[in-house]
């Protein structure tokens, strides 16, 4: 006889669960289980030597390497080599993806390695990352790459492939390791185990295809996903966590990453959404009803204890925009805190538990609200003292006032940090990584890794940088500047047509600009990035930039056109670049303006340089980057606006740009004609 205990910690009761079985029974089944054990261990060993043995005899691709690529390459080989982190600022064009991920292969072939997680902050770059490795897997190298993708976009019933029973229950979760092995094994080795490669598999096996790609994830060699599964508290991979490999993080396009982590460890509970969860349970789930309606109170409780509070730790009514009333609370200590809220949720969560216990699941429609109580009570749990409670009343003229409660993250370092720390190496590297103080405080790096700033491969005359002074693209000024940038825009096209992108600080401005373009020009052919585009909309905008056409394209910087995106040769020979791409004045940059103003005595620079103009710059450089990609490119970068002169600005220049500063139009008109007639 075998007997189960099941253990509820909740109720501190056990259930005892007995099945009788034959000697013969068990034995059978205990030599079936080690039967197969050793069969797929013997097929995971012979991959891992093939491995083995193919990074060792891996060659560098190609017949020479860029300058820089060399220096990259044993800088991030010695990192993974010896453990620690690596900053490394490498410029558009000195191949980031294969002199990172060449070195990390040939560590791991040395055994200095177990697994490799490489880290992207867009789709685009995954792509990369699957190009490179098979034009490696084209070498001989058999090591195998497995793609994580997100749940919403691989589940088989959002696409229609199977639906849920009555009970809620998807069929490709019965029965699910019972036919785990087979697909298992037969995706073991596959160089490329993407999202499309998991979904014939998952089909085949009638499998969850997300599952199955967390199933994969201890067996790949190279695992390729978002920051968010490594980084984000609540859908991080704990199979990415385990100490039981020695692996490396390489992250692409870290400049991301400080702002990508502080909205992870932020999060908002609305009261209107609570109020409509709670409805939405009505009748079906009386219990969850009422929960949810405590912590609708529990919200109102909280925002008139702020009414009442004369004590100094709360700050008071700091701004009052779009007809809301906001109150900042610093969560320091705890008494601070909105205890009543967070209890609330607690008993949300665990309302939710208990349904599950009894196999009934919360209403389907409040799914995205429950993950943000969620994230609440996660983050809660475990506040920073870089956290802030923002507190927003919106009178919209009616007794039911919408009132959200945000627990606001101004600096994610410390999270960063104690995540690095999970890994045997680190390399976060971008084309934009400056200035190296900044950086590190943003990205919690240790102060004594080593910041590698590497030279730009291409020649400094292939680009030509102009600056134009006598606009002024500050809010205030924008009716003003119209007039300007449509010249400076038609002077830069027409005196070389080809294609163009012009680069805007928000969509408002685009319109504007765009308006008075059209009307002056209607010949040019002109596209807007349009608000909430979706992916076919996005790859139409950027089919009209080919080789040879002549295509004005008017996008958003720090948005999907600024960065991410190649265009090679006559895809692209200039961008203009409008405004210094300063982030929204809004309360919750001003947070963190404050939180880094000089009275904290920090070394970085002023609190306004971290909220405004780093991340300002890092936009600018950006969408700069788009414009030289290949060593036969050329092209122009036009600077529109007079803060470009700043002797802030002027610092932090790449060092390979060589900028002329045009007084005029007709100056830039002359420069830009030099610049293609040489
Ligand atoms: S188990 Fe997988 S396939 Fe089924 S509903 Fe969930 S995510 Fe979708």
């Amino acid at each position: 006889m075998l007997q189960m205990l099941w253990h509820n910690l909740k109720e501190k009761k056990s259930y005892p669960e007995q099945q009788e079985f034959t000697w013969k029974a068990l034995e059978q089944f205990t030599l079936t289980a080690l039967a197969n054990y050793i069969q797929w261990h013997r097929q995971w060993k012979a991959h891992r030597r093939q491995v083995i043995a193919s990074a060792r005899a891996l060659t560098f691709p190609f017949p020479d390497y860029r300058q820089g690529q060399r220096q990259l390459a044993v800088a991030t080989y010695r990192c993974l080599r010896d453990g620690g982190e690596l900053v490394t600022e490498a410029p558009t064009g000195i191949g980031k993806t294969i002199s990172t991920l060449f070195p990390a292969i040939k560590a791991l072939g040395e055994g200095q390695l177990e697994q490799l997680v490489y880290l992207t902050a867009k789709n685009s770059g995954r792509q990369v990352v699957k190009e490179t490795l098979t034009s490696l897997h084209n070498k001989g190298l058999k090591l195998s790459l497995l793609e994580i993708q997100a749940r919403d976009k691989t589940c088989a019933c959002n696409l229609g492939l199977c639906s849920r029973d009555e009970g809620g229950v998807c069929p490709r979760t019965r029965g699910f390791f019972d036919r785990l092995p087979q697909a298992r094994a037969q995706l073991l080795g596959s160089p490329l185990i993407t999202p499309q490669v998991l979904a014939e598999a998952a089909d085949e096996f009638e499998l969850c295809p997300f599952e199955l790609s967390l199933q994969m994830l201890p067996w790949a060699d190279l695992v390729v996903c978002d920051f968010n599964y490594v980084f984000d508290p609540l859908v991080r991979l704990s199979a990415l966590r385990d100490h039981s490999l020695r692996r490396a993080l390489l992250v692409d396009e870290a400049h991301n990453l400080s702002s990508r982590a502080r909205e992870m460890y932020s999060v908002t509970l609305s009261r209107e959404e609570t109020r409509r969860a709670a409805a939405s349970c009505k009748g079906s789930r009386p219990q969850l009803q009422r929960s949810i309606q405590a912590l609708s109170r529990a919200i109102d409780r909280w925002v008139k204890q702020l009414k009442i509070s004369e004590t100094p730790t709360v700050s008071g009514v700091q701004f009052s925009k779009e007809n809301a009333e906001v109150w900042v609370t610093s969560l320091a200590t705890t008494e601070n805190r909105p205890a009543t809220v967070s209890r609330a949720a607690h008993k949300v969560l665990l309302t939710v538990s208990e349904l599950w216990g009894k196999s009934q699941l919360p209403p389907e429609e409040i799914n995205e609200w429950l993950k943000s109580v969620y994230r609440y009570v996660c983050i809660e749990q475990d506040l920073s003292e870089k956290h802030q409670a923002l507190t927003r009343v919106y009178d919209s003229g009616t007794p039911w006032q919408e009132q959200q409660l945000k627990l606001l993250c101004l600096n994610a370092a410390s999270y960063l940090r104690q995540i690095f720390r999970q890994f045997h190496g680190v390399i976060l590297f971008s084309a934009t990584l400056r200035p190296a103080d900044y950086i590190f405080q943003q990205l919690g790096v240790d102060n004594s890794a080593p910041y590698l700033k590497l030279p730009s491969p291409f020649l400094p005359s292939q680009q030509g940088v102009f600056l134009c002074p006598y606009v002024d693209t500050r809010y205030k000024s924008r009716n003003q500047a119209t007039e300007n940038l449509v010249e400076i825009i038609a002077r830069t096209y027409r005196g070389h047509p080809g294609n163009y992108l012009v680069f805007f600080p928000s969509y408002k401005f685009l319109q504007q600009v765009a308006v008075a373009f059209e009307q002056t020009f209607p010949d040019v052919n002109l596209l807007h990035q349009e608000p909430e585009a979706n992916d076919s909309q996005r790859a139409e905008f950027l089919a009209a930039f080919n080789e040879g056409s002549c295509t004005l394209g008017f996008a958003i910087m720090g948005g999907v056109f600024g960065e991410g995106v190649d265009f090679v040769g006559g895809k692209l020979i200039g961008t203009i670049i409008v405004g210094t791409g300063l982030p929204l004045v809004n309360e919750e940059q001003e947070l963190v303006r404050r939180a880094f103003d000089p009275e904290f005595q920090n070394t970085i620079g002023t609190g306004f340089d971290v909220a405004y103009r780093y991340p300002g710059l890092t936009r600018v450089l950006q969408a700069a980057g788009r414009v030289i990609r290949s060593e036969s490119d050329r092209g122009v970068i036009v600077l529109a606006d007079y803060r470009f002169t700043d002797r802030f600005y002027q610092a932090l220049y790449p060092e390979h740009w060589s900028l002329e500063v045009c007084s005029d139009g007709t100056v830039l008109s002359e420069s830009l004609k030099t610049f293609w007639n040489n």
